[in-house]
């Protein structure tokens, strides 16, 4: 039997009782871990953080925070390779692995940076200018920020290990607010081996963070106002988290990043022979096969101006036969597995249901080869590429494939491929790949309402660009709708997020005392 997974409360390692759910390992499907959260003591993990983990935190004050978080993500960077070695029995390739890994520690580095700069020394952070509120000037208010008392419950999805955990952990820490982290079970392992890097080197402040492998169980039920919970994961569990009493009726700040039906539109001009055409297939192929497409951000729908439907479907076939698909490690292994059977089950499933309105390019269902391991016990998929003929039918703008499948959808004009991302009812990303100024401005300005964040990909911004399903630190990441309505990142406001805004009013000569303030 697989060893119990430990968790990590109150300042000790434990591991939950009872059988717990067996993991398997993506590639070979022997079992790496059980996971079990029974024998958790919620009501005490919840005081822990409020009573010993957040006044040690504040102890200090942001900016020391942030270069306390720059010294936990060098702690990983020196022990990144362990990490991506682990991330391996997930499924993941080396270079899957390092936009998990190398991502998260650049986010972790990018916040301490904008924190040590831009941050005061205290728990007190004066946002905007007094507001004089009297005619004589004795009188102003102002916004002063400052940490809530409560804890952080930091729910994560399975794809991303160690970036889910520390771009909700580096904020929370310099905002001087405690982490309650719950990875999802199926790929907890790793983010165990990071909460063990950081726990040894020796630098997190007792109760800073605490680690829950497992369910909650009743641990929402002890949470209130000052308390926060930050979700990542399919818009059903944020549906029901959301529906939560602490939420609905004690007002526990809610965050949620849910799943996303990400469009990219090839623009009119850009047909073969142009650059943007070599971009947007490229950039296509490269969303469908990174991280075997597990990325909430990935291009789920590939919109295309009819005429050249044909065209890129030929293009985008002949890329996709180039990916080898196999064990991370195993010679020419260009995608990895998914990161398990029950994912690959959803996979499946999904395409089936897209099936009803698109016909097969490329792939379809498990893949024919296999490099380096075996097809039976591995959770293989071959990248699909699917075309859809008919843009109104619903299946294309509604079901998420979370593997590396991609719908091609034909629009007739700029105005009707902002109608279609639309149909998304909200995403995290959007691209257009085009150099003509008019579509671009059309679609980006139309579809904005929609999302989060709209990538213009064009020959002058190419080989800067960061790419479209990669979320940057400094910028917002989140959606409205059905990408859940919320914002993560976008530099200091993740770290805003914990804190209290409060409308002090007072003389100027208060104010100014007020601020800057250790307590
Ligand atoms: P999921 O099934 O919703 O699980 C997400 C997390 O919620 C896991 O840690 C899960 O724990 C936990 N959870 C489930 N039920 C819960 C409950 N009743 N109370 C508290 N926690 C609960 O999603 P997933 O399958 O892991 O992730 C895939 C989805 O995430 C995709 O749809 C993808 O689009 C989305 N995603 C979005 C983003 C983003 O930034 N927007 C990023 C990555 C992924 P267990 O694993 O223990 O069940």
């Amino acid at each position: 039997m697989a060893r119990t997974l430990q968790s990590w409360t109150r300042g000790e390692w434990w591991a939950g009782g009872g059988l717990g759910t067996e993991v398997s390992d993506a590639v070979t499907g022997e079992p790496v871990v059980s996971v079990s959260s029974d024998g958790l003591d919620t009501a005490a993990t919840v005081a822990y953080a409020r009573e010993v983990g957040g006044p040690e935190l504040r102890r200090s004050g942001f900016a020391a925070r942030a270069a306390l978080v720059k010294q936990l993500a060098l702690a990983l960077k020196e022990r990144r390779g362990e990490l991506v070695e682990l991330s391996a029995r997930t499924g993941a390739t080396a270079a899957d692995a390092s936009v998990d890994v190398d991502g998260g520690i650049g986010t972790a580095l990018v916040f301490a940076s904008k924190g040590a700069g831009r941050l005061p020394d205290g728990n007190v952070l004066a946002e905007d200018e007094a507001e004089p509120l009297g005619k004589g000037g004795t009188f102003a208010g102002r916004h002063l920020l400052s940490p809530r008392r409560g804890a952080a419950v930091e729910i994560n999805a399975f794809n991303f290990p160690v970036w889910g955990m520390l771009e909700k952990l580096a904020p929370a820490l310099i905002a001087g607010v405690p982490s309650i982290v719950k990875p999802a079970t199926q790929t907890a392992y790793v983010t165990v081996h990071a909460v063990r890097v950081l726990d040894e080197s020796g630098l997190l402040p007792d109760g800073a963070l605490q680690l829950v492998c497992g369910g909650l169980g009743d641990l929402l039920d002890h949470l209130g106002g000052q308390d926060l919970v930050s979700f990542t994961g399919s818009a059903a569990t944020a549906a029901k988290l959301r529906g939560h009493e602490a939420v609905t009726a004690r007002s526990v700040r809610f965050n949620a990043e849910a799943d996303s039906l990400n469009g990219s539109v090839l623009g009119p001009d850009a047909v073969p022979g142009t650059p943007e055409f070599e971009l947007f297939t490229d950039a296509l192929v490269h969303e469908m096969t990174c991280k075997a497409g597990q990325r909430c951000t990935a291009i789920r729908r590939a919109l295309v101006p009819e005429a050249l439907l044909d065209q890129v479907s030929g293009a985008v076939d002949g890329r996709l036969a180039k990916t080898v698909v196999g064990a991370p490690g195993a010679e020419g292994v260009t995608m990895g597995a998914l990161a398990g059977q029950a994912q690959r089950r959803d996979v499946l499933a999904a395409v089936e249901r897209l099936k009803n309105a698109a016909t097969v390019v490329a792939g379809g269902g498990p893949p024919a080869e296999v490099a380096g391991a075996d097809a039976a016990t591995g959770a293989f998929m071959a990248p699909t590429l699917l075309r859809c003929d008919d843009p109104d039918r619903a299946e294309p703008h509604a079901v998420e494939a979370f593997g590396p499948v991609s719908t091609l959808i034909g629009y007739r004009d700029p105005a009707h491929a902002v109608e279609l991302l639309a149909r998304g009812e909200g995403s995290l990303v959007a691209s257009v790949v085009s150099c003509d100024e008019d579509a671009v401005r059309e679609v980006v300005l139309g579809a904005a309402a929609h999302h989060g964040r709209i990538l213009v990909l064009d020959r002058e911004d190419a080989a800067e660009s960061t790419g479209h399903g990669t979320p940057m630190p400094q910028l917002v990441h989140g959606g409205p709708g059905r990408a859940g309505g919320g914002e993560e990142e976008g530099g200091l406001r993740a770290v805003t997020h914990h804190l209290q805004r409060t409308a002090v009013q007072a003389s100027p000569r208060v104010l100014d005392a007020l601020t800057g303030t250790v307590h």
